[in-house]
């Protein structure tokens, strides 16, 4: 991954002194009460089809210190509701977290000290370079604006972004550059109906999504042209089920051969997650897995936690060697039910997708997969990719019962509706 040195943060927009029109103050919303803004951002989830999200960045790392400067376009700043000096714009700018307060500098001055800070873009292409100080990241490139705040101790950061700009950039974060251009094309819908199906995740927080594992990663804006174009070329398509709904976008590593019902994982059914044969990620580099215990931490196991017989030599025999062809959902036969997901967590084994082999005092999980086994299975999906499938093929063979559609149209049919 390519890391921008602090010197790329250059002063050529320092000479940038054009004025820029100026933007009414009522555009900010930053200036309205909290409990106002709150209100207004819940309203707009429920009233209009958003085509921007708000992103919380930096969200694992507590940030009390950032510095932002211009990459491209033209943006005008606010602080508390008041427009600063067009100029400023064009600087590199710190804002760091003092009390309850965000000190604002240049690298000569000192501006103030604020409560909301917004770097509003002037042109759609607009964008800007973010490095967190405190604690340190490399240098990020986000579309659109930046809305910085103070969330107790620490400054809460906002990316106002395009929906597209968005799914782009997690598609990068997600998936990598080194995938074919269909199976982009996969992520950039699942990723688009993942976002749109938890709008209101954060919603108490005052925004939609935020930019780790919990919600999807995103780095800012990708970098690579082909990711650009694959979301381009999927705009607006999201997947939904047979009543409309967004589907739940699940995924895994590697199936290891066959994907699993959603209700043997989770307990709850869905048309769209039902389990599959694959045998496209059966060559790929999670398809096979080894773990070796001894055959006393087994035994021991098996008897302390399960109550599993065994003293009963024969029936112990069973839990030696247990081989599984096809998914399944509990380890043993005998009335106990031992479910797999529950010896693959206590074990940390890759799957549940596993068998079980004697070798002297050891016992080998012999296994298949990584991951829960549910929904899209990645590295099958890159591999159909890669033979051609097409991304309605690959995403159609994953998920049972969808449609790919338009969300615009979407609207239409929901609005159509009794
Ligand atoms: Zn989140
Ligand atoms: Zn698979």
């Amino acid at each position: 991954m390519k890391y921008y040195k602090l010197q790329d943060f250059g002063n050529d927009y320092l000479t940038q002194t054009k004025r820029v029109s100026p933007v009414s103050p009522a555009a900010n919303p930053r200036q309205f009460p909290k409990a106002l803004f709150l209100f207004l951002f819940l309203l707009s989830l429920f009233t209009s089809n958003a085509t921007t999200i708000d992103v919380h960045l930096l969200a694992d790392l507590k940030p009390v210190s950032v510095i932002v400067s211009v990459a491209s376009g033209k943006y005008v700043i606010w602080a508390d509701g008041k427009q600063m000096n067009d100029t400023l714009a064009a600087s590199i700018l710190e804002f760091k977290l003092e009390g309850d307060s965000i000190v604002t500098k240049t690298l000569e001055r000192k501006l103030g000290t604020f409560k909301h800070i917004t770097l509003n873009a002037l042109l759609p292409a607009s964008t800007l370079k973010l490095k967190c100080i405190q604690p340190s990241t490399g240098i990020r490139i986000y579309d659109n604006d930046l809305l910085i705040s103070v969330d107790r101790d620490q400054l809460q950061v906002l990316n106002r972004v395009d929906l597209e700009k968005y799914v782009a950039g997690v598609v990068e974060a997600e998936a990598g550059t080194i995938a074919e251009d269909e199976f982009y094309k996969v992520q950039s819908i699942l990723c688009r109906t993942y976002v749109l199906a938890n709008m209101n995740k954060h919603a108490t927080e005052g925004f939609n999504v935020c930019d780790g594992v919990h919600c999807q990663v995103f780095r800012g804006k990708t970098k690579d042209p082909r990711i650009f174009f694959a979301t381009n070329a999927t705009k607006d398509m999201v997947v939904v089920d047979n009543d409309l709904k967004l589907i739940s976008t699940t995924f895994c590593s590697n199936c290891g051969g066959q994907t699993v019902n959603a209700e043997d994982v989770w307990g709850k059914s869905t048309m769209c997650l039902k389990s599959v044969k694959d045998t496209f990620c059966t060559h790929m580099p999670h398809a096979y897995w080894e773990r070796r215990v001894s055959v006393e931490d087994w035994k021991n196991y098996l008897e302390l936690k399960h109550r599993f017989p065994v003293n009963d030599s024969a029936t112990f025999s069973t839990a030696l060697n247990a081989s599984q062809t096809g998914r399944q959902v509990y380890f043993s036969d005998h009335n106990l039910k031992i479910p797999l997901k529950t010896i693959r967590t206590d074990f940390l084994l890759k799957s549940t997708f596993f068998s079980v082999v004697q070798s002297r005092d050891s016992v080998i999980f012999k296994g298949r997969g990584y991951g829960h086994g549910v929904g899209l299975c990645q590295e099958g999906a890159m591999n159909m990719a890669k033979l051609g499938y097409t991304y309605p093929e690959i995403l159609n063979f994953y998920y049972r019962n969808i449609i790919i559609v338009d969300r615009s149209k979407l609207d239409f049919f929901k609005e159509g509706e009794e």
